[in-house]
């Protein structure tokens, strides 16, 4: 079901933006509005160019912040000179170079000024220059400074590099361009990243269990009505809907693209993997990956099977042999979280209190928490780490038979398989229900 989405303006993330050459993007005077401007050009080769000509030069930037009546050498202000100098070397490079030179203005203003509280007139000029840096990044094009970005992190990720350790703090730059977005732009891009989990499918070397699970994942991809920046709350899926209404979800989404292009489509993965599994096993609000109905005993084995599934996957990693540190730690830290105890009673207990489960709702989790006891983890998240490292290794071209993928296709096969039959069962029920 893709008929709620907005095709997006370009999702080809492979290939930087287009940008207009260097000699376009500064010519310095002229009384040009962007208001005006854009409304006869209107495209964003010509908001880039605008965006720029805003930006004082580097000489220009060297009157304004001489010292009254001084020559102006002070090594501080190297810097900030160093800075703009390299904003306006960028060669073609893209909005995400643009976006990381423009930043590293600010913050040698930043710094400069920070070592001059007592202010004066080259202070004064370091201001303006700044506020200007920043009024030309707020005006770059934040979607393709994003994919621009995820770009730069896939190129690492598969230079065997770790994006985690690069300086310039990619996912957390990421993070900020997202934020910049508008909302629509923000819901694009998401559309955009849904679709291209659902073309991952017209990829010959993709594994049938991940085929299976994409296809699955797409026919719920309708019941996410809105995709946005988690605003005031945890990344994740949100079931906005009431008891007695059609179902409807709410995507938070992690805009923290630690690994780039994978990260971002594993985490769709992830989330889409909330809805089907809630379909599937008809869930409470909470989405607990248990069977309605089910008792405590069947909840016990389950969560011992998933367990065991998990520390298999974890015996198969070993120590990352055929993976990069930066991949091994991702797989690490997904079979942590899906493993992790307490968090049953924990959602159950919050749930109750704001009134989004019912007293017997609550303790019929709780009790599945004890079931499960240390365990209890996998009932809350299991089936989407499978599923989002499904995505990993698809998209970082890992050995098939390599056996960590080994497992998890088979881990992946099973709980798609108990998701299946849960879900003919569920739409028994409702059939004998009518
Ligand atoms: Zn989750």
């Amino acid at each position: 079901m893709h008929t709620h989405e907005t095709p997006a303006t370009d999702h080809d993330r492979q290939r930087p933006a287009p940008v207009g050459r260097t000699a376009d993007r500064y010519d310095g005077r002229g009384p040009r509005t962007p208001g005006s401007l854009q409304g006869t050009l209107g495209n964003t080769a010509v908001t880039r160019m605008i965006t720029v000509s805003r930006m004082m030069t580097e000489d220009e930037f060297k009157q304004s912040s001489k010292r009254t009546g001084g020559k102006r050498n002070a090594s501080e202000i190297s810097k900030v000179d160093e800075a703009l100098r390299a904003f306006y070397a960028l060669p073609d490079a893209g909005e995400a170079a643009r976006w990381y030179a423009l930043r590293d203005i600010v913050r040698a203003c930043e710094a400069y000024v920070s070592h001059k509280p007592e202010g004066g007139r080259r202070v004064a000029g370091v201001e303006r220059l700044k506020g200007e840096a920043e009024g030309a990044q707020a005006e770059l094009d934040a979607a393709a400074v994003f994919r621009g970005l995820l770009t730069e992190v896939d190129r690492m990720v598969t230079a065997n590099e770790d994006p985690d350790m690069d300086v310039r703090l990619p996912a957390g730059e990421a993070q900020k361009a997202s934020q910049k977005m508008s909302g629509p732009a923000f819901t694009t891009l998401v559309d955009g990243l849904i679709r291209d989990l659902g073309e991952l499918r017209g990829n010959e070397g993709l594994p049938g269990e991940t085929r299976a699970v994409i296809d699955e994942l797409m026919a719920v991809v309708g019941l996410v009505t809105v995709k946005q920046y988690p605003r005031g709350g945890m990344p994740g899926m949100k079931l906005t809907s009431a008891a007695d209404q059609d179902p409807a979800f709410t995507f938070n989404v992690d805009t923290q693209a630690r690994g780039g292009t994978s990260f971002m489509l594993g985490h769709v993965a992830h989330e889409l993997t909330h809805v089907a599994a809630h379909q599937a096993f008809g869930s409470s609000p909470v989405m607990e990956l248990v069977r309605s109905g089910a008792t405590d005993a069947q909840v016990t084995a389950l969560a011992e099977e998933r367990r065991d599934a998990l520390a298999g996957l974890r015996r198969a990693l070993g120590g990352g042999a055929g993976f990069s540190d930066f991949q091994q730690r991702m797989l690490e830290e997904k079979l942590v979280y899906g493993g992790a105890g307490g968090k049953l009673k924990k959602y159950a207990d919050s749930f109750a209190a704001a009134g989004k489960i019912t007293p017997e709702q609550q303790a019929q989790l709780i009790a599945w928490d004890a079931a499960a006891g240390p365990a209890s983890g996998t009932l809350v998240e299991y089936d989407t780490v499978i599923n989002q490292m499904l995505v990993y290794l698809h998209l970082w071209e890992t050995d098939q038979n390599h056996p960590f993928y080994v497992e998890l296709r088979a881990a992946a096969q099973v709980a798609f398989d108990r998701r299946s039959q849960a879900r003919a069962a569920t739409a028994q029920a409702a059939g004998n229900n009518l």
